[in-house]
């Protein structure tokens, strides 16, 4: 038996937040809120998608409040801003920390309590406030590479997640760095667009791995960006994995969307490592502001407990867990 969910409508390409205004009007929605960071703020980007909204007719508020790895208080914040204002859609605009922020704050404003008690799989009762996203940056696209990743080798993976996340992988692999180096680049800007939500689609029915369960910890304890956290362990995570035969085997399927000549896991490992090169990304933990290994068992314990784990194909030990940490630290 296998449940799929998806999504209601999506829009994607270039210029596509010019859409928002009409849908805005379908939808009779009069009152939004744009969900992102200081940064996104200051540099006026917010301003500019609320330009949108207020050409089709909405009113809206931005919150800025957004911290990479958001906190329970940001979360209740902002979950206190679209009760407060009565907001009917969130515009998360930003990487993975500004739609995480939205779509936990859109849970907890429409079926209140607090934010613990939706800890864990299917907890909430009524759907949250609809969400539209804007992406931005680099980092999320290496999220949603280990996105595809993560829901390929995982123990939930189907024939029809697999499809969307080999798929998501090819796009990555072919735009991301394109995408980056020229951020003119329409093609491989809205490719990457279209890559980051079909990989989304996997890993919302195929869940995810030991890569974001130890990039969760990482990031909650030093405030890092998740993508950054993400985009550094996959290669450290993947190698641990070799020992794992399905593994293995799925690699070779990965290796192919990438178009590597050497069709297996090792070859996947250096592809990961020499896109983290490409976009800038740092290739150890230790170049990371605040990490200090003194953490790594609190972390392991941590990520252990975190809900990713439970589809990665190993059950690691904590120790283990610990020696990968150590691992991605040294290099
Ligand atoms: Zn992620």
């Amino acid at each position: 038996m296998e449940r799929l969910d998806g999504v209601k409508t999506s829009f994607l390409g270039k210029g596509t937040v010019e859409l928002l205004g009409p849908e805005l009007q379908r939808m009779g929605v009069t009152r939004a809120l744009v969900v992102t960071d200081r940064f996104l703020y200051e540099s006026g980007a917010a301003a500019r998608v609320g330009e949108v909204l207020a050409r089709a007719g909405a009113e809206y508020a931005v919150f800025y409040q957004v911290r990479p790895n958001p906190t329970v208080q940001v979360v209740e914040e902002c979950a206190a801003a679209i009760r407060g204002l009565s907001i009917q859609l969130l515009v998360a605009l930003g990487g993975g920390s500004a739609i995480d922020t939205a779509k936990a704050a859109s849970i907890l404003a429409a079926n209140g309590g607090r934010l613990e008690d939706y800890e864990g799989k299917d907890k909430s009762r009524t759907p949250g406030v609809p969400i539209a996203v804007v992406n931005t940056t680099a980092a999320t696209g290496m999220d949603a590479l280990t996105h595809a990743i993560e829901a390929t080798l995982s123990r939930e993976a189907t024939p029809i997640t697999d499809k969307d996340a080999l798929w998501a992988v090819e796009q990555i692999v072919k735009y991301l760095s394109k995408a980056v180096a020229d951020g003119g680049n329409e093609e491989a800007r809205s490719m990457m667009a279209y890559a980051q939500y079909v990989a989304g689609m996997a890993f919302s029915n195929a869940g995810l791995g030991m890569v974001h369960a130890m990039a969760h910890a990482l990031g909650g304890q030093y405030n890092l960006p998740h993508g950054v956290c993400n985009a550094v362990l996959l290669p450290y995570v993947l190698s641990f994995h070799l020992r794992c035969p399905v593994c293995q085997k799925r690699l070779v399927k990965v290796a192919r969307a990438m178009g590597l000549e050497e069709e297996n896991g090792p070859a996947v490992i250096a592809a990961v490592q020499a896109l983290n090169r490409q976009i800038g990304i740092p290739a150890r933990l230790s170049e990371l502001k605040g990490v200090d290994p003194v953490d790594f068992p609190n972390l392991s314990a941590l990520a252990l407990q975190d809900i990713c784990m439970a589809s990665d194909q190993l059950a690691p030990a904590a120790e283990e867990v610990t020696a990968v940490y150590l691992a991605a630290y040294n290099g």
